[in-house]
């Protein structure tokens, strides 16, 4: 199982894919994960990183599909994986569809969380507030540029998706475990029994 997990910045993503992976025992490919760890390890990706993600821009894409493409192949005997994060832009997309099948595999399944911009804004200003180790870009002013990157590079993406594939939307407004039980059903209904 391939899933794309789509959606703005504080849509719930991260929450939602950490409770999948429990429940199926996927794996979870977060880029932004990966990128904060090698930061906090201080490994030359970090160190070429730290900055873009301060900064809410993007980082490059060919180091992107470098990450993925290890990922993937480390990941090759798990029975699924949750990409959250990523593809976030259409250079990525497409590269990820050239990478899936080379190696065989495809898309299975995409879901789009769906919250407006000034809930969003509340969320991830709570979660600063709240969290002890205080994102570099989790403040009003980054965020209002993770949103704005948001729309600009990752939003058209969808477009991209619906060509060839349906996209599930939910109403990402909705309590975690109804988020949850919806994704639960997606999933069932598109696993291979
Ligand atoms: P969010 O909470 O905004 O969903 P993430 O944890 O997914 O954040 O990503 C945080 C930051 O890491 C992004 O603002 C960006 O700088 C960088 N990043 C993460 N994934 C990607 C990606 N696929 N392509 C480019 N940059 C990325």
């Amino acid at each position: 199982m391939n899933l794309i997990l789509l959606g703005p910045p504080g849509c719930g993503k991260g929450t939602q894919a950490t409770y999948i992976v429990k429940k199926y025992d996927y794996v979870q490919l977060s880029t932004g994960d990966m990128l904060r760890e090698a930061i906090k390890n201080n490994t030359p990706t970090g160190k070429v990183v730290k900055d873009v993600l301060a900064s809410g821009k993007l980082v490059n894409n060919e180091l992107i599909m470098q990450i993925m493409k290890e990922k993937i192949e480390e990941t090759a005997t798990s029975p699924g994986r949750i990409f959250d994060g990523f593809p976030r832009t259409l250079s990525q997309a497409e590269s990820l569809n050239a990478l899936l099948s080379q190696n065989n595999l495809s898309i299975d399944l995409l879901i789009e969380l769906v919250v407006n911009q000034e809930e969003l804004f509340e969320r991830i200003t709570k979660r600063a507030s709240e969290s002890e180790s205080v994102r570099d870009d989790d403040n009003a002013d980054v965020l209002r540029k993770r949103l704005d990157v948001y729309n600009k590079e990752t939003k058209p993406i969808i477009a991209f998706y619906e060509k060839d594939f349906f996209v599930n939307k939910i109403d990402g407004m909705q309590d975690i475990s109804t988020v949850n039980k919806l994704i639960d059903k997606l999933i069932e209904n598109n696993t291979k029994h």
